[in-house]
């Protein structure tokens, strides 16, 4: 028999049950990682349905990620039976804003059927807009798309802009900005910020919009409170005010947004925008071993406080951290794969149990390619997998046409990639007259019949481009396969082709390193393992045959693995681990200038990124293991790489190194090898 509410409630610790059952007035629980925040935000949804009668249409509740809210909302659909549930808003800031905006289109002036502009497209506008009075470069539009981004967040709007500008550059920001927000209007579009921004300024200035809006929500519970920007506190504040029924949770340090506007001090704020707010303090941790929580707790201590905290869990101590030190980047990929895959049977683990975390995207595409290499099956959470890139379906693109010139979605993916003039029209034609003689657009492209179709220009074009792939073809048959791939990509200059469509240079360079990285990789599964007595002894041709229809199938089944969620290996950024627990977690690149991120360095804000791994190290139930590489490609050049300042600032004697964070000497090496036999020595007797 599942469990009444009442029992539930009971199962919490007596200050968690305070938080359930306080509905009075407003609320805040402040406490570490671990201790139940959340857990007290899906009680509490129960208790408000199951014990105080109110209809879940009347609540909504409010939290940062995709990834937390559906976790948020299973937590509570295992509480609700039936039809209880029934009408329950939980989900992100921005899902509720995108909700109140579509409810309120007509006073906000917009007309149905709005779009909503994700970054890019905004930075399209942003170009044309900026381009008119002079030439930018894509450093600009981006500082300016930032700017205009912050004060959306703090609630800035273009004439408060234009009057608080100083000097030049914000004078130029600031029209910039008016510009913008008159475009995106005329367009019917909105962008992301507009998501918060736009509700907070309708609610405003519309009594009746706001009496709406009160009368649909009584009671409003935010999680992770300590990430809300200045508008999202506006936008509680207004729906909450009369009332001042609402509960939210947060952690100080575990804010991790001040990039995006976040004010860690909304919570101080909050105490004094409601003088009633009752004050909850947690400090039982449920998730992590004592080893792991010490060492989160070590590491925070070295940041200043808004409020003083103390976090302990009566989990036991559990194993000891692990700190593993490889070679280089491939070398600390390789590693963590090879272990997943060993430690999922040791531990009795499912693939699901097991989470790598770590600073920014980049960091899992070599790793992606160690998975897939093992099959282990895993799900990148934000961020573009390996060969979702557009970069990566292009060449994959001249990969499947070099083996098969009649696959047609290739041709016509890549035959105005880099660009050749030839356009949907020329395309149209010859796919009509492809299908008439009953054959490929590769094979139409040479037939003598086709300049009957479509004008010299066009034809000549189309030939150039045919040749242009049967040439590599036949460099292919006669001997270096992959030579002839590579010296594909540079004769078409390809890498020219993505400067000019990238916001910046070093996009475009780390999408040309992302195609070096595919090439590299078909040429080691070319390679075949001479003991594999299976292997046939085929041409080099069919050897990249082979070798490149592994890699599609491979990609095929990275595609339908997407649809299915369940038992995976989770890669994600820090950012996105919020609110998340794994029984085993692994941290990646625990190195100076990533964490803490060079930039961050930079600009004095070390204490962020300290949050930041405060955050990663929380996320472990279990087991932590810390890696790092001694060198890593920066900017496509072999860089040494310096331990992360963060690893000195933990419990030394809660750690357990593995390999060396020196290059080792060969003397050393064959000194030690030698001490280690003379041990063995002295163990034998
Ligand atoms: P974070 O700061 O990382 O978001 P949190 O404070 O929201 O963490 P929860 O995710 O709610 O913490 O809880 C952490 C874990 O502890 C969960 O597995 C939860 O089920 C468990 N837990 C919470 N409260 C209790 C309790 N009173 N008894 C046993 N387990 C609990
Ligand atoms: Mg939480």
């Amino acid at each position: 028999m599942t469990p009444s509410i009442n029992q539930r409630i009971k199962a919490l610790n007596p200050r968690q049950q305070q938080a359930v059952r306080y509905i009075d007035g407003p609320c805040l629980v402040l406490a570490g990682a671990g201790s139940g925040k959340t857990s007290v935000i899906t009680t509490k949804i129960a208790y408000l349905v199951q014990e105080c009668g109110m209809s879940a249409r009347r609540i909504t509740a409010v939290t940062f990620t995709n990834k937390a809210a559906r976790e948020m909302k299973e937590r509570v659909g295992q509480l609700l039976k039936g039809k209880e549930g029934h009408g329950l808003t939980v989900s992100t800031f921005h899902t509720l804003g995108l909700n109140i905006i579509r409810g309120e289109l007509k006073a906000l002036g917009y007309k149905p059927g709005f779009s909503l502009f994700d970054p890019e497209d905004a930075k399209a506008l942003l170009r044309d807009l900026m381009n008119k009075d002079a030439q930018v470069d894509a450093e600009q539009i981006n500082a300016v798309q930032h700017q205009i981004s912050q004060w959306k967040n703090d609630l800035i709007l273009p004439t408060d802009a234009l009057s608080h500008a100083e000097d030049d550059a914000s004078h130029f920001a600031a029209r910039v900005y008016e510009a913008y927000v008159r475009h995106l209007k005329a367009y019917n579009a909105v962008d992301f910020d507009d998501l918060i921004l736009l509700p907070v300024v309708l609610l405003q200035r519309d009594p009746d919009a706001l009496a709406r809006w009160r009368r649909k929500i009584h009671y409003m519970l935010v999680d992770e409170y300590q990430d809300t920007n200045v508008s999202q506190y506006l936008l509680v504040k207004l729906l909450m005010a009369e009332r001042s029924t609402f509960t939210v949770v947060g952690d100080d340090d575990q804010s991790i947004y001040a990039w995006r506007g976040a004010r860690p001090e909304n919570l101080v704020t909050l105490g004094e925008d409601f003088p009633g707010l009752k004050l909850i303090k947690l400090e039982q941790n449920y998730r992590s071993t004592g080893t792991i929580l010490r060492a989160a707790n070590t590491l925070i201590a070295n940041n200043p406080h808004v409020y003083e905290k103390t976090l302990w869990s009566d989990m036991g101590q559990g194993a000891a951290i692990r700190v593993v030190v490889s070679r280089h980047e491939e070398a600390e990929a390789e590693r963590v794969a090879g272990e997943i895959l060993t430690r999922r049977i040791k531990e009795r683990a499912e693939w699901r149990d097991f989470a790598v975390l770590y600073r920014g995207n980049f960091q899992a595409r070599l790793l992606e390619l160690k998975l897939q290499h093992y099959q282990i099956p895993y799900k990148l959470s934000g961020g573009t997998s390996f060969f979702s890139r557009g970069e990566i379906k292009d060449a994959m693109a001249y990969l499947r046409l070099l083996i098969n010139p009649a696959d047609d979605n290739a041709f016509l993916r890549i035959v105005n990639v880099p660009r050749r003039e030839i356009g949907p029209g020329t395309l149209e034609k010859l796919a009509n007259y492809a299908t008439e003689r009953g054959g490929s657009l590769f094979a139409a492209c040479h037939e003598l019949g086709l300049e009957q179709q479509l004008p010299q220009r066009a034809v000549e074009r189309l030939g150039r481009f045919t040749h242009f792939i049967d040439g590599v073809r036949k460099r292919m048959d006669k001997g270096d396969a992959i030579a002839a791939i590579r010296d594909m990509l540079r004769d078409m200059d390809y890498e020219a082709w993505l400067h000019q469509n990238a916001s910046a240079p070093t996009v475009a360079e780390r999408r040309m390193a992302n195609v070096w990285i595919l090439i590299d990789q078909l040429e080691k599964s070319m390679q075949r393992d001479p003991e594999d007595i299976s292997a046939s002894e085929d041409t080099e041709t069919e050897g990249v045959e082979a070798a490149i229809s592994r890699l599609v199938l491979r990609d095929i089944l990275e595609q339908q693995a997407e649809e299915d969620d369940s038992d995976r290996v989770q890669l994600l950024t820090m950012h996105a681990s919020k609110g998340l627990e794994f029984p085993h977690v692994y941290l990646m690149g625990l190195e100076e200038d990533l964490l803490p991120h060079r930039n961050a360095v930079e600009a004095g804000t070390v204490e962020e990124e300290r949050r930041l791994a405060y955050v990663g190290i929380t996320r472990a139930r279990r087991t932590l293991t810390l890696t790092l590489a001694r060198q890593r490609k920066t900017y496509g050049e072999l860089m040494d790489c310096a331990p992360s300042r963060f690893l000195e600032e933990l419990p030394a004697d809660d750690l357990e190194w593995e390999g060396r964070l020196d290059k080792e000497d060969p003397e050393k090496k064959q000194a030690r090898g030698k001490d280690a036999i003379a041990g063995l020595r002295s163990l034998l007797g």
